[in-house]
C-alpha cells in the first residue's frame, strides 16, 4: 500500500522554505497555504506541557507535548531587520494552556542554526511556540500521537553540509578501549537503538521474557562486536532500562550525524505459532494487516492512529537513503538467519519489509528495524534465553554493518 494516497488523517503535514519562494508544501485536503488547516478538533482543554530540543549546527528537532490531541498550526515569519527579529517558525494551538515554568524559560541555543525556542500565549485561547531561527532554513512540521506531541525538524541548509574534520584521536577513542582504532579518521557512526526500556517493556514472552531486555542484551552485544577493529564509532540510543520516546531517539542520530542506524526488537503475534526473523525499512503503508499491526505496537498507539502517518512519510523522509535502507535491510536480515541457524537450524526468515515506524521518521541516515524472532512464540522465546543466540543475532548484524561499509555504499553518505 505504499504511495497510497487519499487517506489523509488527523496529521498535517508543512514543508516551507523560508528563502524568496515560499514554499514547497502539502497540505492537508489540499488546502491553501495562507490559511493552513485547523488538523484535528480539541477534545479538551489542553496544555503545553513541555517543549524538548535537539540541534546541532545544521540540524534541529523541537518536540512540543501537548499529551492530549490539539488543533494546531505552523507558520513562518522572515526577519525583520529593523526591529532585530530573526526568522522564525511558530506554531499556534488552540485551546490549550501552557506550563508557567515553561512560559518564563525560553530555550537558548545560539548554535547558528537555532537561536532560541520560547513559548507563550499569543491569546486567551492560543499558546504560540516560537523559534527563532539564526538563518531562514527549511522545515517540517507532523504531529506524532500517544501521547500527542508535535514535531518540528528544521534543516540548516538545503543541502547538508560535509561534516567537520572529526575530532584527533586522543578524544574519540575512550581511554579503556581494548582495541583502539588505527585510523579513528575514517570510523564510520552507527547508532544502535534497543527498543523500548524503562516503563515500556516491549512484547511479553509466555513465560515471562521483556523484548526490552533481550534487544538492550543484544544492542550490548552488537556495540561491543563492532568496536573491536576500531573502524566503527558505536553508539546506542539507550545503554540501561530507561524509557525513551521514539522521536527522541531520531533526533539523538540525526544530532550526531550518524550514518547507520539500526533498530532492534522482537516480534509477536496473536498467532503463537508465527516465526521468524524480518528487517523493516520506513514506509507509508504496511502490505499486510500484521505488519500494520506491529508498526502500531512498536509506536506505542492503536491501529487506526497509524492512518495519520502516511501523510507525514514522504518521499523526503524516505527517498533520500531509501535504496541504501533497503539494501542494508536484506543484508542484515540474511547474515542474522544465517548466523543464528549455526545454532538453531532451520530458523526462518520472513525477509525484507516495509512499515510505518515512528522511529525511522525523519531519519537523515540508512535507518533500518530488525524485527529478531518472535517473543510470543514459546521455542523461539527460549532461544533468546540463550546467549548464543543473542550472540548470532549480534554476529548477523555486525557482519551486514562491516559489509555495508567495505562496499563503499558509505561513501555516499548524505553526512
Ligand atoms: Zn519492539
Amino acid at each position: 500500500m505504499e504511495g497510497e494516497a487519499g487517506e489523509r488523517g488527523d496529521v498535517t503535514f508543512l514543508r516551507r522554505h523560508l528563502g524568496a519562494t515560499i514554499a514547497v508544501f502539502l497540505c492537508a485536503a489540499g488546502l491553501p497555504l495562507v490559511a493552513p488547516p485547523a488538523v484535528a478538533a480539541a477534545t479538551a482543554v489542553s496544555q503545553v506541557s513541555d517543549i524538548r530540543a535537539w540541534t546541532n549546527e545544521i540540524y534541529t528537532r523541537v518536540a512540543i507535548d501537548t499529551r492530549d490531541e490539539v488543533s494546531w498550526q505552523a507558520n513562518t515569519l522572515r526577519a525583520d531587520p529593523s526591529h532585530g527579529l530573526p526568522p522564525r517558525i511558530f506554531i499556534d494551538i488552540q485551546g490549550a494552556g501552557i506550563r508557567d515554568e515553561i512560559l518564563h524559560k525560553p530555550i537558548e541555543v545560539r548554535n547558528g542554526l537555532l537561536r532560541q525556542v520560547r513559548a507563550g500565549r499569543f491569546d486567551s485561547d492560543t499558546v504560540r511556540v516560537v523559534i527563532d531561527l539564526e538563518r531562514e532554513s527549511t522545515y517540517r512540521v507532523f504531529a506524532l500521537p500517544g501521547p500527542f506531541r508535535i514535531i518540528v525538524d528544521i534543516d540548516g541548509e538545503g543541502e547538508i553540509p560535509a561534516l567537520p574534520a572529526p575530532p584527533p584521536a586522543s578524544l574519540a577513542i575512550p581511554p579503556n578501549a581494548a582495541h583502539p582504532a588505527p585510523v579513528p579518521m575514517s570510523r564510520v557512526r552507527v547508532m544502535i537503538d534497543p527498543g523500548h526500556g524503562g516503563k515500556d517493556s516491549g512484547a511479553i514472552g509466555p513465560t515471562g521474557l521483556k523484548e526490552k531486555d533481550v534487544v538492550l542484551a543484544i544492542g550490548r552485544k552488537i556495540r561491543e562486536k563492532l568496536s573491536r577493529s576500531g573502524e566503527f564509532d558505536v553508539r546506542m540510543t539507550r545503554d540501561e532500562d530507561v524509557f525513551i520516546p521514539l522521536e527522541e531517539r531520531t533526533a539523538m542520530s540525526n544530532k550526531g550525524r550518524v550514518e547507520l542506524f539500526v533498530s532492534i526488537h522482537i516480534n509477536a503475534s496473536r498467532n503463537r505459532k508465527a516465526g521468524g526473523y524480518t528487517t523493516y525499512v520506513l514506509s507509508r503503508g504496511a502490505s499486510n494487516r500484521e505488519d500494520l499491526e506491529l508498526a502500531a505496537r512498536e509506536n506505542g498507539v492503536p491501529v487506526r492512529k497509524l492512518q495519520g502517518v502516511k501523510f507525514i512519510i514522504d518521499d523526503m523522509f524516505t527517498g533520500a537513503r531509501k535504496n541504501e535502507s533497503l539494501r542494508l535491510a536484506k543484508t542484515v536480515n540474511d547474515a542474522v538467519v544465517r548466523h543464528v541457524s549455526t545454532r538453531y537450524p532451520g530458523t526462518q526468515s520472513l525477509g525484507l519489509k516495509q512499515a510505518p515506524f515512528y522511529v525511522l521518521v525523519g531519519a537523515r541516515m540508512t535507518a533500518v528495524l530488525v524485527e529478531a524472532s518472535f517473543i510470543s512464540n514459546a521455542r523461539e522465546e527460549a532461544r533468546l534465553r540463550d546467549p548464543s543466540c543473542l550472540d548470532g543475532i549480534a554476529d548477523g548484524v555486525v557482519e551486514a554493518i562491516r559489509y555495508y561499509g567495505q562496499n563503499g555504499i558509505l561513501a555516499h553518505s548524505d553526512f
